[in-house]
């Protein structure tokens, strides 16, 4: 196969470009890195089944020749990257995903959106199933990639039935894992960023809300293995063992042999942060028999290693 993969320079879609480069196939990786980064792919600039091309996918894509699938994962993810660019997140989810839409069409691929728990807002619903239409503040601060991220799951639900596109949703819950930026802002990067430096980890708000953090080798498998399904619905991808931040921040100083203990910081959350979040990951289970095979202990291991090598 050769497949296009917008925002190939991120640090999922990165991952997503050596699994595919490592079972054989062909990748041209889109992005404009503004919060991607060439080092993350780097290490394939000399393959010649890799290709890379600077662009910003919110405007015309141009691929000469096949395409087999467009897998679309351009965009801010974080939230402070998606609060400091709002209108590029905006305009990605959109008009981006309009474009790597049109791509495929164009290409008769098969077309893959990396969509989002924020779909499903702050849940009213728990654990949450994919059946639930979600608790979304259009207005919110988050609501720049949450209603970019719902309206993308719209046109390509919107291509599917109306040009009879093959297409797939991957609904990414928290993910973590080696080539996260250190400064993204995230609670995965700023923690072990903290631990490493021997500094106290910031628990914003009391620490209560709940996350399922995933290791991103879990997640690729999970998409690879929804692409080469032939379910168009969405599908949830995380793990479903539920953490509160403060019981994550005693984990990940005990794995890192961090001594410095939690500062709690009241003032940082974001308006709107997710006070639960869980997926029910019983499609993923019957459709794709998929499931996360990684613990966090030892997937945090591993990303820990990884930010003491590069930083
Ligand atoms: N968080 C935290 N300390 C940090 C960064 C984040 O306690 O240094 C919290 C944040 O308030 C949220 C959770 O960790 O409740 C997950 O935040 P993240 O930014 O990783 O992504 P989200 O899951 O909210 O999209």
């Amino acid at each position: 196969m050769r497949v296009v993969i917008t925002g190939g320079a991120g640090f999922i879609g990165s991952h997503l470009a050596d699994r595919f480069l490592a079972e054989g196939h062909r990748v041209v990786a889109l992005d404009n890195l503004i919060t991607g980064s060439l080092t993350n792919i780097e290490h394939n600039m000399g393959n010649t089944q890799f290709e890379f091309i600077h662009h910003d996918v919110s405007n015309f894509i141009h691929v000469k020749g096949d395409v087999d699938a467009v897998l679309h994962f351009a965009s801010p993810a974080s939230p402070p990257d998606y609060l400091m660019y709002p209108i590029p997140t905006l305009k990605v989810g959109a008009l981006g995903t309009h474009n790597a839409l049109g791509l495929a069409c164009a290409k008769g691929a098969r077309f893959l959106l990396a969509s989002t728990s924020e779909i499903y807002g702050n849940p009213l619903e728990h654990p949450q199933k994919e059946t639930y239409a979600g608790n979304v503040d259009p207005i919110g601060p988050r609501g720049v990639y949450d209603e970019a991220k719902r309206y993308a799951e719209a046109i390509t639900m919107a291509y599917h039935r109306y040009h009879g596109l093959e297409t797939r949703i991957v609904r990414i819950f928290n993910t973590y894992g080696p080539r996260m930026r250190l400064d993204d802002g995230r609670v995965v990067p700023n923690f072990i960023g903290q631990a490493i430096r021997g500094e106290p980890l910031t628990v914003y708000g009391n620490g209560e809300q709940t996350r399922c953090f995933q290791y991103v080798d879990d997640l690729v498998e999970g998409l690879f293995r929804l692409l080469a399904s032939d379910y168009s619905d969405p599908v949830n991808i995380g793990t479903t063992r539920e953490i509160t931040m403060k019981e994550f921040a005693e984990i990940v100083n005990k794995v890192s042999g961090n001594e410095a203990g939690i500062l709690y910081k009241d003032g940082l959350r974001i308006e709107g942060d997710p006070q639960t979040r869980r997926p029910d990951t019983t499609r993923a289970k019957e459709v794709l028999d998929w499931e996360p095979v990684i613990e966090l202990e030892e997937g945090l291991r591993r990303t820990i290693a990884y930010f003491r090598k590069t930083n």
